[in-house]
Order: structure tokens, then sequence, then C-alpha cells
């Protein structure tokens, strides 16, 4: 026997197979269940969502031998002539080949005519939206008034261009994309049945890089299948599409979370290895991107169709949003660079860079005078004060500060509790206050008789932090 494609051979036989879409089935089942039949049915929706294979199921559960349901017998000589598609009733005609006028009028012919065997003429139109003006209206008469045993099933993938008197004569399906949980769950079975062992990366892969389409995902399932010879591995696959696994992408940003640009280029250069589509990749980002926004503003928001929600979240809180914005939007502009002349490795790599050098709060940290430019524990004049109030200081302000608890204060106020009326301006700004004051006699005595006395101590930010010394604090200290 020749060997059929996996998206033929696991095409859903009726409504309980159909992956997803379950707002359509709904509809569908409740008014085939209750006999409320309507003579025409448009389903709209992208490539691979279902929208023949539901029409098929549809002109079986009108003509199954066992009776008008939603629950066609797929045994009777109708169901299996439906499936393999020789059932004389069932007229399947793609719209595109067939746009004119003539066309329309020799199919629309024999409408009249009851059906040969069955209990309806089925009309399967698919991609009606190519059918030309004139077709529409020779179609729009019959579907004014059309015979009791003729029901008419339209897809298209492009709704908008169907004329309102049509639309508005057919019952409307908007089949949704499917998400990649839906088409995980939907090839777990069908590769135990076809005996194929896959890592359930791959098949996280496979049903991401689908787009949507569960025939895309049978498709790229079949390529898999001969590209591997054996089981399917997430490195194979990783290969095959170009597209770098989620938990790369995710090992990617937690190094930019981190600012960890050594990490960074040691996973470009992974990924270099890997053969990737680098403008994948970047699309792959920008939509962890995406979510990780979602995730900090409404982590309810994120569901586990992708069966990485706590990754997300955890993510997400290692990121300001202010990060998020400004990488998406500089991985989003810089997309176009990916094809300027040059390799696309090094304008992937620029992106990346640039997205940390101009975070708001630059996780790469930028070369200042002699200090150098390695690890964050050099001077970062840029940063915001606030948040250097939270970080541990530099051991010589600790020492300050050890002293000036030896001193006795048991309470060092901070700059902001500190009336402005009693600083006084140690001048250089500097670590100041254990220099002798000036020599002249005058001036030590108005600094002996201040109440409090401000010791000026800098930390490791360059940011001065002032503390009060009592006078009798500060001789003893001298
Ligand atoms: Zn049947």
């Amino acid at each position: 026997m020749s060997y059929q494609v996996l998206a033929r051979k696991w095409r859903p036989g009726d409504f309980s197979q159909v992956a997803g879409q379950e707002h359509v089935l709904r509809t569908l089942i409740n008014a085939l269940d209750n006999g409320r039949l309507h003579h025409a049915y448009l389903f709209t929706g992208t490539r691979g969502t279902g929208k023949t294979t539901l029409a098929r199921i549809l002109a079986k559960c009108f003509n199954c031998e066992q009776g008008v349901s939603s629950n066609p017998c797929n045994a009777c000589g109708a169901c299996r002539e439906i499936g393999e598609g020789g059932f004389l009733d069932l007229y399947e005609i793609d719209a595109a080949s067939r746009t004119k006028v003539e066309d329309t009028r020799e199919l629309l012919e024999n409408v009249q005519y009851a059906p040969a065997q069955a209990r309806f003429k089925v009309y399967l139109i698919d991609e009606v939206h190519m059918l030309s003006t004139h077709s529409f209206n020779a179609l729009l008469k019959t579907l004014e008034e059309p015979p009791d045993h003729v029901k008419f099933l339209f897809a298209t993938t492009d709704p908008q261009k169907l004329p309102v008197t049509i639309l508005s004569r057919c019952l409307q399906f908007h089949l949704k994309n499917l998400s990649p949980n839906t088409i995980v769950k939907y090839l777990g079975p069908v590769l135990e049945q076809e005996k194929i062992e896959c890592e359930q990366d791959a098949l996280w892969q496979i049903a991401t890089a689908a787009g949507g389409s569960m025939r895309d995902a049978l498709t790229l399932l079949d390529q898999a299948i001969s590209y591997c010879q054996g089981p399917i591995g997430a490195g194979s696959v990783v290969e095959m599409l170009g597209i770098p696994p989620r938990q790369q992408v995710f090992e990617l940003l937690k190094a930019m979370a981190s600012g960890d640009l050594r990490a960074v280029l040691a996973i470009t250069g992974e990924l270099a290895g890997q053969i990737p589509d680098y403008a994948q990749t970047l699309d792959s980002l920008l939509s962890t991107l995406h979510r990780l926004a979602i995730a900090q503003a409404f982590p309810e928001a994120i569901d586990n169709s992708q069966g990485d929600r706590r990754e997300v979240i955890e993510l997400a809180a290692g990121f300001s949003a202010e990060d998020l914005q400004l990488f998406y939007q500089i991985g989003n502009k810089g997309r176009e660079e990916l094809y300027l002349p040059g390799d696309m490795r090094s304008a992937f790599e620029m992106l990346l860079l640039r997205m940390l050098v101009f975070a708001p709060d630059p996780v790469v940290p930028v070369a200042q005078g002699d200090s150098g430019s390695s690890g964050g524990e050099e001077e970062g004049g840029s940063r915001p004060e606030e948040e250097l109030d939270a970080v541990e200081p530099e051991p010589e302000v600790r020492e300050a500060a050890a002293e000036i608890e030896d001193a006795g204060i048991e309470n060092p106020r901070t700059e902001a509790e500190i009336p402005e009326a009693a600083p006084i301006n140690m001048g250089n700004g500097g670590v100041a206050a254990e220099e002798p004051p000036d020599t002249a006699a005058g001036l030590v005595a108005e600094f002996e008789s201040l109440p409090n006395v401000q010791k000026l101590v800098r930390n490791f930010s360059g940011k001065v932090i002032r503390e009060s010394v009592t006078p009798s604090q500060r001789r003893g200290e001298q």
C-alpha cells in the first residue's frame, strides 16, 4: 500500500475528532440534533484550520444513511464514499480554478434535479472568494430560492471579498487558528499510533512552527519523520526548521535580563552552530518579549497554550517594563538590518547588544574614565539614585558607617531626613569630614559650636551621603 501523508490520513472523520474550534462545533451539533438545517454554510479561517474538513463532515451528517445527525456512522456507503471522495451527490469545486461564470452556470445547471442517491445534493465550494462577480450573481439566484434537496458549503480564507448579498444568506463560522497546545494534544495520539518516538520539545517546536495550522503541523511532522529516520529529537527539528527551541530563546532572555554579555554571545554562538534562520529567531525573541510584557501587566492573561506559563511569568520578573518595550522596539526596527549586506549573525548580535546598551538602566556597563568596564561594581554614573540606595555599599562606605556607629551615633540620619538649614558645605564633596578644619581659630570655634556637623561620605556611585555628627562625637573622633 502506498504511503499516505499524515495530513490526509489523520483528517478527522467526525466532529469528535476535530481539534479545537469548540465554538463552531457546538453550534453545528446543536443545529443538526434539533433538525434546524440551513441551506448555506460559510466556513472562514486561515489555511489548515479545518474548513473543508468540517464541510465534509457536515456533508456526511446530511447524508448518512442512518439519518441526519451530528454523529454520522462513518460505516454506511454514503459516509465512506464522502470520506474517500467518490460520492456522487457531493460536488467539490475549487473556485480558484473555476472562476468564470460559465463554470458556475454549468455547475448549477442540474441543481433543480433531485440527488442521484442521497438525501441532499451538497455543493462544497472551496476558496469561494475567487469567483468572478458574474459567477456570484449566478450563484445568488440559486441561493435566494434553493431547492430543498440542495446544501451549499462554502470555504474561504478571505471572506471580505465575498459580496454582502452572499454573506447574508449564509450561516457563518469563523475557525480560529489552533494554539500550539491544541496541536501538541492532537499530535500525541498520532505519534503513538504511528509508533514514532518524539521528544516533547521537538513536538512543541513543530506545533509552534505550524503557525496555527493543523495541516502544516502534520506536514512538518511528516518532514521530521523523514529527516530523523528514527526517534525525532529536538536538535534535529531545530536543524530542519531553522528555528531555535523555546528553551534557547528563554536562556537568551535570561542572560539579557542579568546583563550577562558573555552568556548572550555564548548563546548566539550556539545558535550559529545550528544554522538558524535569524529572522525566525528574532521573531521568536520578539513574540516572547511581547508575552513577557503581557505577563508583567496581567499575569492572569498568560495562558498555558504554549506550555510555558510558569517560565514566562518568572522571566518577566527579571525585566523592567521599560526594558521590554525598548527591546521590542529595537528588535522590530532592526529586523530589516538582518537582510542588509553582511552576515546575518553579526546583524543579530548587534541588535542584541543594542538592546542591552540602550536599556534605561544599562545592563551592559558603559566604560567611564579610568574605571574600566567589566562587572557591575564600578561607578555607574547614569543610574538613578533611588536604586543605588538599595545596593550594598562599598567597603569604604561600610567602614565609614561603622566609624559613625562606633562613635556612638544611635540613629544616623539619611540625606532625606536632614533639614535643609542644617548642612554645611564641606567644599570638596569628597571624603572630607576627617580632615582638620581650617587653621584659623575662629573658624574652628565656629565649627565646634555647630550643633550638628555633616559628615560627608561617598558611596561607590559617587552619591554623597551626609551623616550627622555632634560636636562631642566629633571631638572624640579626633
Ligand atoms: Zn453513515
